[in-house]
């Protein structure tokens, strides 16, 4: 996608201005149900509520601005906006399984699509085998009859690890077996998942889309026919959409994304070079360094990586990774990414003190997110860290 045609997106795809006073940011309609003049439009409404405003459970017009900018973005025929990412990936999944069903699941996906395929699809009888998706073999080896959907996540949030999307993509297809991607790291600007032939990109627009740490939603983007059923039985049953507030909360997010990733990305960069060459750093993680052992498939399908990556402190006490994380001034330590602000998570907190296990890389990471602030204001930053923990 080049750069014009994501400016015609971000500022005018579904934008109708003449409709509402010529505004020039689109209006929140905060309506919960739609009034029709002839009753002949009620029965189409009925009939169809896939095209047709009749309740805002359905479609809602804020809404459906940005889940046409969302669509475009992903070059796909159409999407629908969640109030959640975990509740797209439930969708995406729930929609095309049935009792019986094997699914591939990438190994450690995003924590809620885990505890999904763990958790509450065996209750229905669906199994998943989870895969090291570096290897297509891994995936060929792993199909079954009763295989119904293999469910990818690159780069995955944590260990980074991509999946050839191409490969898994065309394997799938002879094989009819749905395909479902988690683009939370890249976004569509990034990495177009359906563009190598994956049937449904999902992405938490908590992240990147809405990029203000102010919202939750999830987007699940494929075709007219995927995204029509799911919107006919999940994401109307379950009343999951987004509401029109936080809609046009991610419509003005949207509108800076390409900056903001640019910004992010070239921020990174130094961040990324800064804690490479720091004596106190064992290794960094991040696909789009040279190091990286899937480099050359990052360059192949990723366009750019953005603000997320891991490191590891060359230590082995959790107190001074402890003290490493408290010094820090400006960066703050929280979950989540995509925002202003830059964030880090250790790996550590995930275990009780006294279990502590300096072999489980795991568990020394640190998760770091780089925001927008400025690149030496985040170096100067970890590097007071750094000297903090020596003392
Ligand atoms: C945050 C996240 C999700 C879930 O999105 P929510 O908006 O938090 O529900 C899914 N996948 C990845 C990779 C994420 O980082």
């Amino acid at each position: 996608m080049d750069a014009k045609t994501v400016s015609q997106i971000l500022n005018e795809l579904g934008e109708n201005r003449e409709d509402y006073f010529n505004a020039v940011a689109p209006p929140i309609i905060q309506a919960s149900n739609f009034a029709f003049k002839k009753v002949d439009e009620m029965r189409k409404a009925f009939e169809d509520e896939f095209s047709t405003f009749l309740y805002s459970r359905g479609l809602n017009p804020t809404v459906k601005i940005l889940s046409q900018k969302l669509a475009a973005l992903d070059g796909a025929e159409d999407c629908l906006v969640f109030n959640s990412g975990a509740g797209a990936i439930f969708a995406a999944v729930f929609s095309n399984v049935k009792s019986g069903d094997h699914i591939i699941s990438v190994d450690k996906p995003y924590t809620w699509a885990q505890k999904l395929f763990d958790n509450i699809l065996p209750r229905f009888n669906v199994s998943v085998t989870y895969v090291d998706g570096r290897k297509i073999e891994n995936f060929e080896k792993a199909i079954q009859e009763n295989t119904s959907i293999i469910y990818l996540e690159t780069p995955n949030s944590w260990s980074f690890y991509l999946q050839d999307l191409e490969a898994v993509g065309k394997l799938a297809r002879s094989k009819k077996i749905v395909t479902i991607c988690d683009n939370s790291y890249c976004t569509p600007l990034y990495q177009r998942p359906i563009d190598y032939g994956i049937d449904l990109a999902l992405q938490s627009a908590t992240k990147y889309i809405n990029g203000h740490s102010d919202v939750i939603a999830g987007v699940l983007s494929g075709s007219k026919a995927l995204i029509k059923k799911i919107f006919n039985s999940e994401f109307l049953n379950m009343g999951i959409g987004t509401t029109p507030f936080n809609a046009w909360l991610m419509l003005r997010g949207l509108r800076t994304l390409d900056v903001r990733l640019a910004r992010i990305s070239e921020t990174t960069k130094k961040v990324v070079d800064f804690l490479k060459s720091h004596e106190k750093v064992e290794k960094v993680v991040f696909p789009f360094d040279e190091d990286f052992p899937q480099y050359e498939l990052a360059k192949k399908q990723m366009k750019e990586a953005c603000g997320l990556f891991s490191f590891y402190i060359k230590t082995d006490s959790i107190k001074e990774i402890e003290t490493f994380c408290e010094s820090l001034q400006h960066i703050l330590m929280a979950v989540s990414w995509g925002g202003y602000e830059s964030l880090i998570i250790p790996g550590c907190a995930s275990v009780k003190e006294e279990d502590f296990n300096s072999n489980d890389p795991d568990q020394r990471r640190l998760r770091m997110y780089v925001g927008l602030e400025d690149p030496q204001y985040i170096i100067d930053d970890l590097e007071r860290g750094f000297l903090n923990m020596q003392n």
